[in-house]
């Protein structure tokens, strides 16, 4: 017969077991408001969700009339705001370890008194932790979806914005409108300037498309010296005009390499949303229209002629 080997417990760790088992009763049948909070919010890494969850339980102990959150996560504004405003305000800008995670501010009709106060501090105390990781997830995520050499919004982020307009554009009927651009000869550039004069060019021409197109549309770097720009409630002709003045912006940048000023153009082939089309074939119908551009001369720009 085997010899099961035995394992000899001491008084105290026994009585360090029988707490833990009470604790986990209470934690599992009855949790105390602060258990409850960090148990809800350990649920999710959507800090919209956990800032609802924040609001339900902060108001389950201490009533306000208003809730808002503000805070600049990956250069980008997130606001979070419930209920109707109240004179009396107080706010928290909630940080841990030295790093601002946010500020939170609490409205209400009637003064928040010395307790209550004590009280909004211990929740924000419980919440802060996951608060941090649903902030730092959008910052990993928002990392994920930007292109690192422009800052601008990379090939990923293009798919997923496709796929969402597709979708509008079909139940809603709106026009989009989706340009791809392509500097003319950039390997010429390298070649002769250098590869970091090449990813300065790439930089400027970001900037440039950036400062042409209106806040509703959007610019991305598609590809290497590739970039595409989504345009909602805009016609074939209109994105057409945008094409051009975008080019136009292109061709007019200049760097100075030296004594001489070293410029580019790009070709630009565009297409509207068709209906019941997918990202992919949307794309596809673009680059046909570029490639028309490329094989007519480049510096020019070439639509996908839809009908209707
Ligand atoms: P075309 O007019 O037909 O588009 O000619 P092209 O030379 O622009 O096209 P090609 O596809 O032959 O070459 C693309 C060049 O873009 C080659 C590559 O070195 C350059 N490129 C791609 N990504 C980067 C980058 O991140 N930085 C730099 N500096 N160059 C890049
Ligand atoms: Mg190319
Ligand atoms: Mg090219």
């Amino acid at each position: 017969m085997k010899n099961i080997p035995s394992i000899q417990r001491t008084t105290s760790q026994a009585k360090d077991l029988a707490a833990l088992r009470q604790a986990f009763q209470g934690w599992k049948d009855a949790p105390d408001p602060l258990t409850r909070l960090t148990r809800r919010l350990s649920t999710t890494l959507s800090l919209e969700t956990q800032l609802g969850i924040l609001a339900e339980e902060m108001n389950a102990s201490i009533p306000f009339d208003a809730l808002s959150y503000h805070h600049q996560i990956a250069h980008r504004d997130f606001v979070f705001a419930t209920g109707m405003g109240g004179p009396h305000r107080c706010e928290y800008r909630l940080s841990l370890e030295g790093v601002h995670y946010g500020t939170l501010t609490l409205n209400r009709r009637q003064k928040f008194s010395e307790e209550e106060l004590e009280g909004i501090e211990m929740i924000i105390s419980a919440a802060i932790c996951p608060l941090r990781n649903a902030c730092q997830y959008i910052a990993i995520e928002q990392t994920a979806l930007t292109d690192a050499l422009t800052s601008i919004p990379n090939k990923r982020a293009l798919d997923e914005h496709l796929e969402r307009a597709s979708r509008l554009s079909d139940r809603h009927g709106e026009e989009y409108a989706l340009i791809l651009g392509d500097l003319d000869h950039f390997k010429s550039v390298n070649d002769e300037y250098g590869h970091v004069v090449g990813d300065h060019l790439l930089r400027l021409t970001a900037e440039a498309i950036g400062s042409t197109i209106r806040n509703s549309d959007s610019v991305y770097r598609f590809g290497g010296e590739e970039f595409a720009v989504l345009l909602p409630h805009t016609g074939e002709q209109e994105a057409r005009d945008v094409a051009d003045r975008i080019r136009h912006a292109v061709s007019s940048l200049r760097v100075d390499c030296g004594g001489t000023d070293l410029s580019v153009t790009i070709s630009c082939g565009v297409a509207r949303h068709l209906a019941e089309e997918g990202a992919s074939q949307w794309i596809a119908r673009a680059d046909e229209a570029l490639y028309r551009a490329k094989a007519q001369g480049r510096n020019c720009t070439r639509v996908f002629a839809s009908i209707g």
